[in-house]
């Protein structure tokens, strides 16, 4: 049985660990960069970084690449600090381990964009199948009829399936979350709680200390605060669509499909937009990052999880709008296949980082007070 992770002795630490307690040492002794993030002020308050104070370190990292472009000690120095780049193995490190089940976690090792696009591949696939052998001839022919998605699969079907996968993510989802609590947390109170839900929804420390982050072109931007802000708020807003959407069908008695212009439709539109846009930028900052910075080893699972975001949003907008046309089955069985495998992998995807980070912004707040 592998040791509680903040009693594992440093002899034990893997290479991540090992490199990312000898760059907080030297940044603690250097502390030039602690007005840029909560990463060095937060650091400072150790001596010794244990594996758990580590995960916690890393959870605040934003990567903005600040402290990389300030430090006099990164390469070709011989110090050779990239705090950034080694924040991030780590975090992609402690997202397998903390994982639930523990088996699973190799998935996060694996979670490039093939693993993320094959999934919802196979799932739609299995989906067309499903609708061509429950109802022959229905998949190019349902757009015109007035049941709309419940012409190709029946709603009591799609609750049974959507909400066995919607419980298995969160379940799996806060396992994880109590593991890395259990090793990388602090007890915190409600001020401590309403510090962090306050910074996570400001992205507070994703600027660089005002400046923005920083890219191949050696120019600070500020806009992958946007590009968080508009992914994360559309997401929200696709999950308020879904919601509202449940208590007209439950409480109400209105069944889908609803206009554009009624609440699920409108709180549908505008976070698939956010989605689309925001993750269409997401991917382009990645690629516009310093090389230096990024973290070839995390390159898969980060881009993954903006693909299966990008398409979330894409093809609940083209089923929006393309939902009375011919092409509506095979979209349902796209934008199905794409929210079931979100689902199934969320607890081992990137998307598990928001979570992380809250947890280590509670902590951070408890910590300094
Ligand atoms: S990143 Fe460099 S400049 Fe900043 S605190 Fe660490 S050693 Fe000092
Ligand atoms: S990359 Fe940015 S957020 Fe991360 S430690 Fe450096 S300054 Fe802080």
């Amino acid at each position: 049985m592998p040791l509680p992770t903040d009693t594992v002795p440093p002899s034990d630490f893997t290479p991540a660990q090992t490199e990312a307690a000898r760059l907080m040492t030297v940044c603690n002794s250097c502390r030039y960069c602690e007005g840029l993030c909560a990463v060095f002020p937060a650091m400072e308050l150790h001596r010794d970084f244990s594996a758990g104070t580590l995960d916690h370190l890393a959870s605040l990292c934003h990567s903005c690449g600040a402290c990389y472009h300030d430090c006099q000690f990164a390469p070709p120095h011989e110090f050779s600090i990239n705090v950034p780049q080694a924040l991030a193995r780590l975090r992609t490190e402690s997202y397998a381990r903390h994982a639930w089940p523990a088996a699973a976690g190799s998935l996060i090792a694996r979670g490039g964009l093939t693993l993320g696009l094959g999934t919802v591949a196979a799932i739609a696939a299995l989906f067309i199948g499903l609708i061509i052998w429950n109802a022959p001839g229905a998949l190019l022919t349902a757009g015109a009829s007035p049941k709309g998605f419940y012409a190709l699969m029946p709603h009591g079907a799609m609750v049974v399936l959507f909400g066995l996968a919607f419980f298995w993510a969160l379940l799996a989802t806060a396992m994880g979350a109590r593991n890395f609590w259990r090793a990388a947390g602090t007890p915190t109170g409600l001020p401590d709680h309403l510090h962090a839900a306050h910074d996570a929804a400001r992205l507070t420390y994703l600027d660089g200390g005002d400046v923005g982050c920083y890219n191949a072109d050696d120019q600070p931007t500020d806009r992958r605060r946007l590009w968080h802000h508009l992914t994360f708020y559309g997401f929200l807003l696709c999950f308020a669509a879904t919601s509202v959407a449940t208590l007209y069908h439950y409480l109400l008695g209105r069944e889908a499909p609803y206009p554009w212009w009624d609440l699920p439709g409108l709180l549908g539109i505008a976070g698939g937009i956010g989605l689309v846009v925001g993750t269409a930028g997401l991917w382009q900052a990645k690629s516009d990052r310093l090389e230096d910075l990024k973290d070839p080893e995390s390159a898969g699972l980060d881009r993954a999880f903006i693909a299966v975001l990008f398409l979330l949003g894409l093809t609940g907008l083209l089923l929006r709008f393309l939902g009375e046309t011919p092409v509506m089955g095979p979209m349902l069985a796209l934008h199905l296949g794409t929210v079931l495998a979100f689902f199934l992998l969320l607890p081992y995807s990137k998307m598990v980082h928001g979570l992380y980070r809250y947890l280590a912004l509670a902590r951070y707040a408890r910590d300094k007070h």
